[in-house]
């Protein structure tokens, strides 16, 4: 039974989990080989690392050993393993709950004339090592912003409502639906993280498409940094010079501690339905994502998985939902059943305003040769999309290893890019004859292209620091082949401590420089989480 517990060392609430199908079994026994040796559950015991004393600080700190354990470590896989294993290289001296900005001010001022080094904390979901506690001579101390939570401030008329930076999804959806209103920020890690985690990753939400992303939504600011406080007021538009917001947007807590967000929000839809469909292969739905979106008709979701992930979506009963065994039998007469597709399309509004922009994604679809499977498939993923990352805890018990990325690419690049990832990704163990499969699906569609979204698993080695080290190489090929592509690092998950090695093949010299400038400008000890973004060390292995 679900708790309202946090797990330490995995996703979600104690108690929940998504156990694997047969069918999906099966599928990476064949794709991938047996289990390797399964993980040990976890959480380990906090090591015997001692607290170095931190300064007299305007909130109270916390040294307790698991509250430093449950914040030594993001949400990556390797935190995972590292935190199930008992392969921890660093604690946090302390944790510190701040109740309000001019508190955090004031624990900047003392950590930086103390040298003492600062990580923001919001959901401590970062899938790239943004909240990561490195080995360092200095202590550390996390700046945990559960307690600066909820809306402050609404604005009925203008649409406009402001929030604390630790308020979680379910709670800004909470306190909206309260006036009949709604974010619309959905991202996979909704439950969990937190408004100035989304702001300072430059988050998407999975229906982007309609809601726009974090920085869409973004009216105004207030960041506390070491060197003083940025207040930028909500602005409709502005013509006054580069707009500071996009700074803040991404600033990953290099630059300060975002303390207030003022966000765009909007009428609560009535309903919200998502359609599923097949089409015979990428090529034709790529050219349904693309018209659809370039159409201008008003959905909120478009996700368009490649073959292997469509079978992979079989095997744990999405698409089987929607009677697709006879749909595959079908497509299997035309001779295209092994390439088949699998689309969601979906809209949220007023009930007959759904239904007709539907009703143009289904024409869409017939128009390639695909197959329409009505609304089961939708309410499938729907019921389900913020339950599928539990499902990597279950593997791991098994034996077997997975973990995502993502990029975006324009359209004309799209199926290339995802060929030369899949390719490097792919290929990435072949030295030590071990197989990774990967699943990509297209998402997140805009006019002038997508994001790509990676799933890969691979089996567990005989020990977790080996299990690290065939993760690390998946990572390091594929930054490499998104360099190498000219493509971004990251469409939303960011770049942490762990695209940071490659970030200036992304910015620049010139680039990467301008954003060191700043750095240095708003917190002149760096003080705040040195290693995110500008760090070029490779940290992919501690
Ligand atoms: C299962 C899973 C699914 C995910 N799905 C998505 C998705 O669909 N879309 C998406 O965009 N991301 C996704 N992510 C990545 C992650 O959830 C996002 O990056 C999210 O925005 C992080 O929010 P958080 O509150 O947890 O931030 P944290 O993980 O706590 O912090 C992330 C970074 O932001 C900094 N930070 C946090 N709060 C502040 C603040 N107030 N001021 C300054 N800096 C701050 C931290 O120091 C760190 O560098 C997913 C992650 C997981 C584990």
């Amino acid at each position: 039974m679900q708790t309202t517990t946090r797990r330490i060392g995995g996703w979600g609430f104690e108690g929940e989990v998504y156990p694997p199908s047969p069918q999906l079994v099966e599928w990476l026994e064949r794709r991938v080989g047996p289990p390797g040796p399964p993980l040990a559950p976890g959480p380990c015991q906090p090591p015997q690392l001692p607290a170095r004393p931190l300064p007299r600080l305007a909130s109270d700190v916390s040294s307790d050993s698991r509250d430093r354990l449950a914040h030594c470590r993001g949400q990556g896989l390797v935190d995972v393993i590292r935190l199930r294993s008992g392969l921890i290289p660093a604690l946090p001296d302390g944790v510190c709950r701040p109740a309000d900005a001019a508190a955090v001010a004031a624990i900047l001022g003392e950590c930086r004339r103390a040298g003492v080094r600062v990580i923001p904390w919001g959901g401590g979901t970062s899938v790239t090592g943004g909240v990561n506690v490195v080995a360092d001579s200095s202590p550390v101390l996390i700046l945990e912003l559960e307690r600066m939570a909820g809306m402050s401030r609404l604005d009925p008329v203008s649409g406009l409502a402001t929030f604390s930076p630790g308020t979680t999804g379910p709670a800004v959806e909470a306190a909206l639906a309260e006036h009949r209103l709604t974010l619309g920020h959905f991202p996979q890690s909704w439950e969990l993280s937190t408004v100035g985690g989304w702001v300072a990753t430059r988050s998407a939400g999975q229906e982007s498409l309609g809601y726009g992303r974090i920085e869409d939504m973004v009216a105004g600011l207030e960041l506390v940094a070491p060197a003083g406080r940025l207040r930028l007021p909500e602005r409709p538009a502005s013509a006054a010079g580069p707009d500071l917001r996009q700074l803040v947007l991404g600033s990953e807590g290099r630059f300060g501690v975002i303390t207030e967000a003022t966000l765009r929000v909007r009428a609560r839809p009535a309903t919200t339905i998502v359609e599923g469909a097949l089409l015979p292969g990428l090529a034709a739905g790529l050219d349904v994502v693309r018209e659809l979106v370039v159409s201008g008709a008003p959905l909120t979701l478009v996700r368009l998985s490649d073959a292997n992930e469509t079978q992979m979506a079989m095997a744990i009963g999405l698409a089987a939902s929607a009677g697709a065994s006879l749909v595959r039998r079908y497509l299997a007469l035309r001779g295209l059943g092994e390439e088949a597709c699998l689309l969601l399309y979906g809209s949220s509004g007023e009930r007959a305003c759904v239904r007709d922009v539907l009703l143009c994604g289904r024409a869409t679809v017939r128009a390639h040769r695909g197959v329409v499977l009505g609304a089961r498939p939708g309410r499938h993923w729907l019921r389900d999309r913020f339950r599928h990352p539990y499902l990597r805890e279950s593997l791991l018990d098994l034996g077997w290893a997975t973990d995502t990325l993502e990029t975006a690419a324009p359209w004309s690049a799209v199926a290339a890019v995802r060929e030369q990832l899949v390719a490097a990704i792919a290929g990435a163990l072949a030295g030590g004859d071990e197989r990774v499969a990967v699943l990509c699906h297209v998402s997140h569609p805009y006019r002038d292209g997508a994001s790509l979204y990676f799933t890969f698993f691979f089996r567990c080695a005989a020990d977790p620091e080996a299990t690290i080290a065939r993760w690390a190489t998946v990572k390091r090929a594929a930054s490499q082949a998104l360099v190498d592509a000219g493509v971004t690092l990251s469409h939303h998950h960011g770049v942490g401590q762990w695209h940071a090695p490659w970030f200036e093949r992304e910015a620049g010299v010139l680039g990467r420089r301008v954003l060191a400038t700043v750095a240095a400008d708003m917190d002149p000890d760096g003080t705040l989480n040195p290693h995110v973004l500008l760090d070029p060390e490779d940290r992919l292995e501690v």
